[in-house]
This record gives C-alpha cells, sequence and structure tokens, in this order.
C-alpha cells in the first residue's frame, strides 16, 4: 500500500465535519466585513516568494517545495498567501488608484517538522487589505480576527499580543544597533541566531534559548528606535483596541519572521496548543507592493493557521463528532424493481428539502436489512419506495427515533410537510 507522504493531511469524513463548520464560519465573518474571496494558484515562480517573503527567512531558507518545471522554470508550492495576492492584484492592475479589501483561503505547503499543530501541508485563511495608510485598518482587521475567534466560541483560549517595528528606516537603525551589540557576544547565541546575525537578525529576538534571551536582556531595544510618526499610528491602533474592548499585551520582542513587516505586527497565541502557540500572525506591510515591483502602497493584512483553530474547537467544542448522523432521510425500496422510482424520489425530496441529507439505500437487500442501515445512518426518518410511490405521489414514512410515531402513508405535499419538522 502506498502512504500519505509525511506531513501532508488526510482530513476523515468525521473530522471534515469539524473542519466544514469552522471554514464556513470564518468565511461568513469575513464576508460581513465585506472582504471579497480570491482564489490563488497553489504554483509560482519561486522568485515570487523569494522578493516577497525574503530570502533570510526560515521559510526561503529551508521551508519551501521547490521543483523544476519541465522547461526549467523554478517553482514552488505556495508557503503562505501574501506575495501571490500581491502579485495578483498588481498585475491586474486592481491596486492602481483604489482599495481592497480581498480573502483567500486553502493548504500551504511547508518542509517542516511535523507535529501536532505542525504539518508540512496546512491550511491558512488570510485577509488582505490595500491602500489604506491609517491604523483604522489594522484594528479593523484585528477586530475582524476576535469576531471569528467569538463566532468559533474559541475567544477565551486565545490572547493578542501586538507590537510596532517602526518605518522601514528605524527598522534598519535598530538592526543595526543590534547586529553592532551581538557581534562581539555572538559565541554566547545559540547555533540558530549566530547564523541569523549575518541573514536575519532580528529574528533572534524571538529565540527560546535562555543564554540568548538573557543577552538580549541587555541588548538595545526596538521600542527606543521607532520613530514618531509610527508611535503615533501604534497609539492611534492601541486607542481603537480599546475602543472596540479587544484586550491584548504589548510584546516587543514580536517582531515576526517575514521581512517585510513594518509599523503594525500582531500574533494571536494561544496555551492549549504546546509548543504550536500562534493561531494567527499578521501586521502591515507598507514596503512590499514596491519589493515586489508595483508602486508604493500600503498594505496590512493576517492569515490564520486553521489547523490549529480547528484543533482549538476541537478542545472547545467536543461535540462536533459525536453527533455522527450522516443522513437525515433514508430512502428504502419494498421491490427491487422499485429503484428506479425511489431516484426520482429523492431527487424530489432533496429539491423541496434542500437543508436535509438525503441518503438511498444501495444495494438491494431485504427491507429488514435496509432498515438496519436506515438507522445505522442517523437518519431521522426512512421512507420506503413501493410500487405505487411515485404513480399516486405518496411517501411511506417511518420514524425511526421515535417508535410512537411509527409509519405513514401521506401525500407527497403532506410527507414534505413532516419531513419540515427535522
Ligand atoms: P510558527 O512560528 O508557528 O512557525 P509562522 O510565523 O511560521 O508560525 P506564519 O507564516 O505567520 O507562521 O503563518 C500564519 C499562521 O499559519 C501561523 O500563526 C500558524 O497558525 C499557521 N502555520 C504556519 N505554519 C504552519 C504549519 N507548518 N502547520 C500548521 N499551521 C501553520
Ligand atoms: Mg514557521
Amino acid at each position: 500500500m502506498v502512504k500519505a507522504v509525511r506531513g501532508m493531511r488526510d482530513i476523515l469524513p468525521n473530522q471534515a465535519r469539524r473542519w466544514d463548520l469552522v471554514e464556513q464560519t470564518l468565511t461568513r465573518v469575513l464576508q460581513q466585513h465585506a472582504y471579497e474571496a480570491i482564489r490563488l494558484p497553489l504554483l509560482e515562480f519561486t522568485e515570487l516568494f523569494a522578493r516577497g517573503v525574503g530570502e533570510a527567512t526560515d521559510i526561503v531558507e529551508k521551508e519551501m517545495y521547490t521543483l523544476a518545471d519541465r522547461d526549467g522554470d523554478s517553482l514552488s508550492l505556495r508557503p503562505e498567501g501574501t506575495a501571490s495576492s500581491v502579485r495578483m492584484l498588481q498585475e491586474y492592475g486592481l491596486l492602481y488608484n483604489q482599495t481592497q479589501r480581498v480573502y483567500y483561503a486553502g493548504p500551504m505547503f511547508r518542509y517542516e517538522k511535523p507535529q501536532k499543530g505542525r504539518y508540512r501541508q496546512f491550511y491558512q485563511i488570510g485577509a488582505e487589505a490595500y491602500g489604506f495608510v491609517g491604523p483604522d485598518i489594522d484594528a479593523e482587521l484585528i477586530g475582524l480576527a476576535w469576531a471569528c475567534w467569538q463566532a468559533l466560541g474559541i475567544e477565551s483560549m486565545v490572547n493578542l499580543e501586538i507590537n510596532t517595528l517602526g518605518s522601514s528606516e528605524a527598522r534598519q537603525r535598530y538592526r543595526k544597533a543590534l547586529v553592532d551589540f551581538l557581534t562581539p557576544k555572538s559565541e554566547q547565541l545559540d547555533e540558530d541566531s549566530r547564523r541569523r546575525l549575518t541573514t536575519n537578525p532580528m529574528r533572534i529576538l524571538d529565540s527560546k534559548n535562555p543564554a540568548t534571551q538573557a543577552l538580549l536582556n541587555e541588548a538595545p531595544k526596538l521600542p527606543d528606535f521607532v520613530d514618531a510618526q509610527s508611535l503615533e499610528h501604534y497609539a492611534g491602533l492601541k486607542q481603537l483596541l480599546a475602543a472596540m474592548q479587544i484586550p491584548y499585551r504589548e510584546n516587543p520582542n514580536l517582531v515576526r519572521g517575514l521581512d517585510y513587516y513594518t509599523h503594525t505586527v500582531f500574533e494571536w497565541v494561544t496555551q492549549d496548543l504546546g509548543s504550536q502557540g500562534a493561531v494567527c500572525a499578521g501586521g502591515r506591510y507598507d514596503g512590499l507592493v514596491e519589493r515586489l515591483g508595483g508602486r508604493s502602497t500600503p498594505g496590512v493584512g493576517f492569515a490564520i493557521g486553521l489547523d490549529r483553530v480547528v484543533l482549538l474547537h476541537e478542545l472547545a467544542q467536543a461535540n462536533v463528532e459525536a453527533e455522527d448522523r450522516s443522513a437525515d432521510v433514508y430512502l428504502c425500496v419494498t421491490h427491487p424493481e422499485c429503484n428506479g422510482a425511489a431516484l426520482v424520489v429523492a431527487n424530489s425530496l432533496r429539491a423541496a428539502l434542500p437543508t436535509l441529507r438525503v441518503r438511498q439505500h444501495m444495494g438491494g437487500g431485504n427491507l429488514k436489512k435496509q432498515l438496519k442501515k436506515a438507522d445505522a445512518s442517523g437518519a431521522v426518518v426512512a421512507i420506503l419506495i413501493d410500487d405505487e410511490s411515485l404513480d399516486q405521489q405518496t411517501l411511506t414514512i417511518k420514524h425511526l427515533r421515535d417508535a410512537g410515531l411509527g409509519q405513514e402513508t401521506v401525500t407527497f405535499e403532506a410527507g414534505i410537510a413532516r419531513l419540515q419538522q427535522h
């Protein structure tokens, strides 16, 4: 037997029900905020991510699935959605003289060490807004994520952390100060951090290594380098979060792994998933569009890690799997010749009762056996199709969950009205 590739997830039917529920809930919240759906390709030129995510990031350095196309082009499976969304909007002139609020959803690919909450194919839902400079849109996006947690009933399990990186000049100044401070002490750093000192020094702030963290206590602090205009933006954001009554914690060490962030960065973190603590991450990336070859355009957005949100939802509401009904109505036939009639009646029922799941018995067998299957399906009623059902436009309904109701033969219309009550 060929097995699944390590880290590529299978979502089984009983899990998919929860996934559907979570995705539908998040999509509804995004639409309520008037964000518009876009769909992005799974494959892009590798160069898009090298430029858009940054050469010195973990993602581009060691996590991408890169392959040569048959004509020799270097392509990569998308590790995230922001670079693609900028590429697409730019390519169709949709960033020029206009604003955009969009969202995307789907699988992303990163070559990481698989564990609970961390996979090589994982799922994100991301929202992006382009063309807005003020902190109001930052606040709207954070509020949008908050509305998602509330809609899923997991708001008590996540905490918001925010920070500002300042303008890109301020960020550069800080970067230099940090490198100047750490370079003479580099032998005290953990191995990853030592490597980052030359590639992506601000990522060192993220290090979990205690010795590195101790050293960082003495290091120059990012907030001391942030420019006045950024601080004003940040103050504006904090005021709006307070107005929306969204609790947050300022974390001066929050820098995010991607190169392109400026000003606001934020993360929603949880204590409930071990070391896979981040469930949503985002911020402002005013330099990104230009970096990808477009005109300078402000941008801000976030990506929700769906796999981790589904795990939290499982902790918060265990009962979705317990509900194992796979059908609401189960059609049986009294004779094999009635199969054709049953197919027709099943479709009439689906048309009349679009929210119910109508399953038809397949593979024959006596009525007793069919009713056993009907019972196992979790259906509330079985419909028994006989010679007369189609001609007479009647439905014979057998109530499976309430023995007192027994069995009745009624007109199609009366039957529909009956089924609507379920
Ligand atoms: P982490 O620090 O957990 O690796 P990240 O900073 O690499 O996260 P982002 O690139 O910001 O993650 O992606 C946004 C969200 O996508 C994360 O907060 C997380 O919920 C989710 N995510 C990222 N990588 C994975 C993965 N390999 N498996 C499952 N979810 C992931
Ligand atoms: Mg990562």
